[in-house]
């Protein structure tokens, strides 16, 4: 029998990020007993992220001060879920210990994580994902003077160049691999959604070329130069670190493990949010990548609806018809080129953390072959990075979750092992 502690709630929301945030807000005036657990250590999700080099803008404090408005939301920072010990429970860990959480409703709000896709040399020290780079400016990393030049697709590359400009580096260049015709495209389309026009004048760079992508990484103990090509040309430049990020893929791992049904890439939901195990609601990135106003009034349905306001939850379907037709958008104006899959060499790493290289996994025949035959995601990220890359690469399904979702103290493993109803 383990030391492991018990706590109950009627609705409890995984993911502290936009989603999360409101569907919480949502959920609370029916008087239901609400917790949000969120890795980070913060309220904020992706987006929102705090940190020593951070500066959240007034709409993130607004949202952290909803939170905290309502007594009956309880906020559980810097916890993550392990695994699924028994129907309606959760096994958590803190830095305190661990916890099994029982639940009545649940509503997933786990967001995106990047797409990386391996080029030569991206595992050498300085190589990080954009989104990876706005990550450690936040967390304190300073990168003031730097040379930097991030690549890859998506609004994000401009998001993470403004980041890394407001802490003095010295951003070189924006590589967006998809097509001027499709990114002049997207831009007309913003005058359907005025603020994300106004966000992208504010976000424009003069550093920015489309058609343009990343071929290698030059170094030795660290990242010296980085080669592009850009349209028909090839460039080389001197540069102290690369950012890279081929868009998001949703984070669906918990999901998946409580046996709700995908489509694509993302957890499916009706109009309700509800997935398609009972009680169990999902929303924002974990659904399908399309920014933080469609996580927003995406969380705010699944909160209303999982305390049985369905009316309250019905007045927002045009507003995230809206954002779903935004997301629409983004997903075609920057969808990946097919030719992205010539990125690696026969040396390149594809799992960095068992040392694959693209030679070992070409002739596999799909993910268990790679896994069983090669060690393909059999490390410390258990296949959510080369996972998803091999997906993009080889076409092959990604791994199914097991649990432990992450790696986890041994006592909280314990918490799995009490007597009667443990599952794994
Ligand atoms: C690295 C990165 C950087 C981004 N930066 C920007 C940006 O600058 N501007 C922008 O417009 N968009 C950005 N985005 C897109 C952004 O994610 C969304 O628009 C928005 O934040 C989505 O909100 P969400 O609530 O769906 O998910 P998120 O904001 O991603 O929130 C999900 C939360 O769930 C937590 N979580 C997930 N799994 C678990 C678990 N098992 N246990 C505990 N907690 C868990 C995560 O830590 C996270 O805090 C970024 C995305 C990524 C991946």
């Amino acid at each position: 029998m383990s030391g492991v502690a018990f706590d109950t709630c009627d609705v409890l929301v995984v993911g502290a990020g936009p989603a999360g945030m409101a569907a919480a807000v949502a959920a609370a005036p029916s008087g239901a007993s609400v917790v949000v657990i969120d890795d980070n250590p913060a309220p904020g999700g992706q987006i929102w992220r705090d940190g020593p080099g951070a500066s959240l803008p007034p709409v993130a404090r607004q949202w952290r001060e909803a939170l905290a408005r309502h007594a009956n939301i309880r906020v559980r920072s810097g916890t993550r879920v392990v695994a699924a010990p028994a129907s309606h429970e959760l096994l958590l860990e803190d830095a305190d210990g661990a916890m099994r959480m029982r639940w009545t409703k649940l509503i997933l709000c786990t967001g995106a994580r990047e797409l990386l896709l391996p080029f030569p040399g991206w595992t050498l020290p300085g190589v990080t994902g954009a989104g990876g780079l706005q990550a450690l400016i936040k967390a304190g990393l300073p990168v003031e003077g730097e040379r930097i030049v991030i690549a890859g697709s998506g609004p994000l590359l401009l998001a993470a160049a403004a980041t890394a400009i407001a802490a003095g580096a010295q951003v070189l260049r924006i590589a967006e691999q998809a097509s001027f015709a499709s990114v002049a495209a997207f831009g007309a389309s913003l005058v359907r959604w005025p603020g994300k026009a106004l966000q992208a004048l504010t976000l424009a760079d003069a550093r920015y070329r489309t058609a343009s992508r990343v071929l290698s990484a030059q170094g030795t103990a660290q990242v010296e130069s980085v080669r592009l090509r850009q349209g028909d040309r090839e460039v080389e430049m001197a540069c102290d670190r690369i950012a890279c990020g081929f868009g998001l893929t949703p984070n669906t791992q918990l999901g998946q493990l409580l046996g709700c049904a995908l489509a694509g890439q993302a957890i499916t939901v009706d109009a309700l949010q509800a997935t398609s195990v009972a009680g169990i609601y999902a929303a924002g990135e974990c659904t399908g990548f399309g920014g933080s106003e469609r996580a927003l009034v995406q969380g705010t349905i699944a909160g209303h609806a999982a305390v049985g306001e369905v009316a309250k939850a019905r007045t927002h379907d045009r507003e995230r018809a809206r954002w779903n037709a935004f997301a629409a958008q983004l997903h075609r104006r920057f969808a990946l080129a097919d030719d992205l899959s010539a990125l690696p060499r026969p040396d390149t790493l594809v799992c960095r953390c068992e040392d694959v290289p693209f030679s070992a996994l070409s002739a596999c025949t799909g993910w268990t072959d790679a896994k069983l035959h090669r060690r393909c995601g059999m490390g410390a990220c258990q296949g959510r990075v080369c996972g998803d890359a091999a997906q993009f690469l080889f076409g092959w399904t990604p791994p199914a979750p097991r649990p432990p979702l992450v790696p986890v103290r041994i006592e909280t493993l314990a918490g799995l092992a009490t007597p009667g109803d443990a599952r794994q």
